[in-house]
């Protein structure tokens, strides 16, 4: 038995590792650095505990939130590991003695909070003690753009240059391609090694629903769940508190919770529902966190999530216990604006302009939800999921393939450099300025797609975005790429079906595959003009 089953059983008490567990531990016993996205619940904290133990030294655990801390740490003291945890609420008398602990070594892991380990005391601390590795916890704090930044996270990549022997391991729960990116860098992580496990949540129904008469359509969604716990997103304090309230008057039991209550209204507000005394509670995004509740049935959005992160997030904690959940989202335009008058007055405006519109496009879209919501996350999902909204009030498709090829072959004709909107122009043979100077009108699929409507083409890009097959990326002008699947369509290997445009008149692709369509392709160049690509894109990235 390895030295890592051996803790986990004597520890934790557990036969057998959740998968990735113990390749994440494997790893960083090696000594690498590590980037772990697992779900909520999934197991991350043994990831790092178990090398803690097993390796010699202290390992420091940066965790954002006091009440987590203090679990974690009772929770391994209770199972025989001597744990302890420095933040603000500790009297200079209590943080003096951990202190000394700490450097006569009788403490393997300490939980620091991140404004703790940025500071310059906490520098000198560390300089003390043999630390055997930094674990990163709710590493997507990181990123401005993702769910819950907290500036003091994009400080730490002192970590690296004052400890570059040290192994760093982010974890956390959600992170799309550029939060990943954003924390790699951040942290200064050394080519690390990542663990993703899979997004797909399948005991979980995704309803989006048109955001009129909300408060009337929660009475009915309440109605067919008695005695349920859930939990209502709103965007602002007062809202949380309007709804609690007319949910009261109504005869439900809910409370609301948000960041302007004191610290132990908040404290007892979360107990109360983890204790299923006040069942339903009505939330800014500041409730979530860290709350380990199992049973929360449903998670309705009272407004809309200002990306697909942050509803992702949200959503999962619904159905921890693996249990069927539901989870409806009200989705109405003034929201929009209300975020994006947020966004305008934030810095880092255009990504999150572009996040807030992925997440309308999600809200728009007639493709089955969960595709559209793990695609985002670079998964795949074959079948359509049956249990969203989407799928079981199906809309009529058609065969796309030839529309999907003209498409990508252009996108990979114009190098995955353009977005959008200068794709269309190229596809529907557009003279404009920028077109000509860049010599976009001289590639093979220029005007191939003339007989569509620029408008049209919108709509049918943007489906293939929903369905995985192009992914955007906001940090280089929201130029599109190809995924997998994406080459698998332009290569004949995969068929595309596309939704009908209700605006359409004639439907130009119901036409039967021609038999040229490799020839028109040129699939010599276009393999050619990939390769190179792929050269260029790897060779970028390693920079
Ligand atoms: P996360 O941080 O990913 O949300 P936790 O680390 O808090 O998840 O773990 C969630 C729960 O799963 C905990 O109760 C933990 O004890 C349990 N758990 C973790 N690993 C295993 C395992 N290998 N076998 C059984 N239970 C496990
Ligand atoms: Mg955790």
């Amino acid at each position: 038995m390895s030295a890592a089953s051996n803790a986990l059983k004597k520890y934790f008490g557990y036969d057998q590792f959740r998968p990735l567990q113990e390749k994440v531990i494997n790893s960083i016993l090696q000594g690498k650095d590590a980037m772990v996205i697992m779900p909520t619940g999934g197991g991350k904290s043994i990831c790092y505990q178990i090398p803690a133990i097993i390796m010699e030294g202290i390992t420091i655990v940066v965790s954002p939130l006091i009440a987590l801390m203090k679990d974690q740490v009772e929770g391994l003291r209770a199972n025989g590991v001597s744990a302890d945890y420095l933040n603000s609420s500790q009297n200079t008398q209590e943080q003096a003695e951990i202190i000394e602990n700490l450097v006569a070594g009788k403490i393997k892991l300490l939980y620091v909070s991140p404004e703790k380990l940025v500071s310059q005391d906490f520098y000198y601390l560390l300089l003390q003690l043999k630390v055997n590795l930094f674990a990163v916890d709710e590493a997507h704090c990181i990123s401005v753009w993702g769910h819950d930044f907290r500036p003091e996270y994009t400080k730490m990549a002192y970590l690296k240059k004052q400890f570059p022997h040290v192994p760093i391991v982010a974890l956390t729960a959600t992170a799309d391609n550029l939060t990943q990116k954003d924390i790699v860098s951040q942290l200064n992580l050394t080519d690390p090694e990542r663990f993703i496990s899979s997004f797909d949540r399948p005991n979980l129904s995704l309803t989006v629903a048109p955001g009129r008469d909300k408060f009337k359509s929660i009475l009915g969604f309440l109605r067919q769940r008695p005695h349920q716990s859930g939990i209502i997103y709103c965007l602002s304090r007062k809202a949380t508190e309007g709804l609690a309230e007319k949910l009261r008057n109504a005869g439900v039991n809910a409370a609301y919770y948000h960041a302007g209550l004191s610290a132990e209204e908040r404290a007892k507000r979360q107990e109360d529902f983890i204790n299923d005394e006040v069942p339903i509670i009505c939330a800014t995004i500041a409730f979530g966190m860290g709350i380990d509740k199992s049973n929360v049935r449903w998670v309705i959005h009272y407004n809309l999530p200002r990306n697909i992160e942050s509803y992702y997030q949200e959503i999962g904690r619904a159905g921890r216990d693996g249990l069927k959940a539901d989870t409806l989202l009200f989705y109405s335009f003034s929201d929009v604006i209300v975020h994006r008058k947020f966004i305008d007055e934030s810095k880092l405006k255009e990504v999150s302009h572009a996040k807030l519109e992925r997440i309308q496009q999600f809200c728009d879209a007639q493709i089955c939800r969960r595709k559209i919501l793990l695609s985002y996350f670079g998964e795949h999902l074959e079948k359509d999921c049956g249990n969203c909204d989407v799928c079981k009030n199906p809309p009529q498709l058609f065969d796309g393939t030839i529309i999907a090829q003209k498409a990508f072959s252009a996108i990979v004709r114009l190098r995955e450099q353009v977005a959008a909107g200068t794709l269309i122009d190229v596809l529907r043979g557009s003279s404009r300025q920028e077109i000509i100077n860049k010599g976009y009108h001289q590639i093979k699929t220029y005007g191939a797609g003339k007989d569509i409507a620029h408008q049209d083409w919108q709509q049918y890009l943007l489906q293939l975005l929903n369905l995985g097959f192009i992914t955007v990326a906001y940090d280089h002008g929201n130029a599109l790429r190809l995924t997998e699947q994406g080459r698998e369509v332009l290569f004949g290997e995969r068929l595309v079906k596309l939704v009908h445009l209700a605006s359409m008149k004639s439907d130009p692709v119901i036409k039967p595959i021609e038999k040229k369509t490799s020839k028109q392709l040129d699939r010599e160049g276009l393999f050619e003009a990939l390769r190179k690509l792929r050269l260029q894109i790897s060779r970028d990235e390693n920079i």
